[in-house]
């Protein structure tokens, strides 16, 4: 039976795969957890120590110092208790859709994609990095690019889609997540994408403070098909993966 990786020379010695035990899985939890059960053993027999045996000023020393690792211990399990409690990834998807009107260049990524179209917009019309924001808002559960930057908002006219996405980068920070990845689709029958590919990752990479490895970017036409196919439309979806950062 062939068997690659650190299971071979098990193999070789005539161990099943299936005997072998999974590795354990170490975390920041287990150490204080372990000291929970003798701990609570010895303290009955720990007070009575203190009470009968010392003088008055080492027993206070002592019976201080037993509370102190008491709360110590109550509190760690109060925080493996919060930490366990909710998921620590967390996923979210944001999809864009814009109009495009004649005269470039495309806005695309934080990336001006030379073109004889744009996307009409209140904002500067960048599709990815609005599908960009609303994913790792979603995944945060934190609302939506359109709460953050209402397009009511005079203020809003031509802004900057960079400056929007990050300014979500910072309400997720601020909520205690970091982003792990994402993965974009642009949908537009023109221009060819291919060339502006790594610019964009690059960029988008940037203003979310993360590794191009990080960012994932694929283009698609619209096969001629719907508004996407006749260029009227350009559109762009993105999943976002969130890690909570408090470990
Ligand atoms: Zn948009």
């Amino acid at each position: 039976m062939q068997v690659d990786g650190p299971l071979c020379g098990r193999v070789r010695r005539g161990v099943e795969p299936s005997e072998i035990s999974r590795p354990k899985i170490r975390t920041t939890w287990f150490s204080p957890c372990g000291l929970i059960s003798p701990s609570l053993a010895i303290w009955p027999s720990a007070m009575r120590f203190a009470h009968s045996t010392l003088s008055p000023f080492a027993r206070r020393d002592i019976i201080t110092a037993l509370r102190y690792v008491r709360g110590v211990i109550a509190d760690e399990i109060t925080t493996y208790k919060n930490r366990t409690r909710w998921p620590r990834m967390r996923v979210g998807i944001g999809q864009d859709r814009h109009r495009l009107k004649s005269g470039g260049p495309l806005k695309l990524g934080g990336v001006e994609v030379p073109h004889d179209q744009q996307a009409v917009a209140h904002s500067d019309g960048d599709v990815l990095l609005h599908a960009v924001t609303d994913a790792i808002l979603g995944a945060a559960a934190l609302g939506d690019i359109g709460e953050m930057f209402p397009d009511s908002d005079e203020a809003n006219r031509d802004r900057d889609s960079v400056e929007m996405l990050a300014a979500a980068l910072t309400r997720v920070h601020d909520a205690g997540y970091r982003i792990s990845n994402i993965d974009c689709i642009i949908m537009a029958q023109r221009p060819k994408l291919s060339p502006f590919r790594q610019q964009i990752q690059s960029r988008i990479a940037d203003v979310l403070q993360v590794d191009p490895s990080q960012v994932g970017i694929k283009a698609k036409t619209g096969e001629n098909l719907g508004p996407v196919g006749r260029e009227e439309a350009i559109e762009a979806t993105c999943v976002a993966l969130l890690d909570k950062n408090d470990l």
